[in-house]
Parts: C-alpha cells; structure tokens; sequence
C-alpha cells in the first residue's frame, strides 16, 4: 500500500479524515463519557495552536484511530487544559 499525501505534502502521516470521538488527538475531561456530544480538546500537534474544542461528531483529516486522552478543563470553553500526549 503507498502512503497517501495531503494536497500540500506537509504532514508526516497519511491523511485519512475521522470522527474526533474515534481519534487518539481528542482530549477529554477525566470522567467525560465517549459519546457524540461530548466536548473535548483536539491535541493534535498542528492543531493545539488553535485551542480546538470539538465533540464527538465532529472530524477532520487529521484523525488518528485510537483512545481519547484524559485531562481536567478539557471541555471549558476555551479549553484550560495542556495537551498529554
Ligand atoms: S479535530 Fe481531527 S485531529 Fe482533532 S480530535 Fe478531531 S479528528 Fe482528531
């Protein structure tokens, strides 16, 4: 399989677009319940700059599978928590 790009080449992963509640970067509160609704912050290492804060449902193409982190002050609007991974 050859690795896919993204339209400017810049990322070091493949691009593959997913839902955040699926996705490694998507950062919750300690006790936040995994559901489509929940709000979390995106620690994606491109995207912390924006402070992101997305819920379940929402996506993008930086998605990586895996399980959400875990930190206080996640869900506050702006987020107050550093990113853990
Ligand atoms: S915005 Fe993208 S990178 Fe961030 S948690 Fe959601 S799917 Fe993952």
């Amino acid at each position: 399989m050859v690795a896919s790009k993204n339209h400017d080449g810049a990322h070091d992963h493949e691009s593959e677009w997913g839902l955040c509640k699926a996705c490694k970067w998507w950062q919750l509160e300690p006790e936040a319940h995994v559901e489509n609704l929940t709000l979390g912050l995106c620690i994606d290492e491109e995207l912390q700059p924006y402070n992101l804060r997305v819920s379940g449902l929402s996506g993008c193409n930086h998605f990586m599978a895996g399980k959400p982190a875990r930190a206080k002050g996640s869900a506050e609007a702006p987020p107050t928590a550093k990113a853990t991974r």
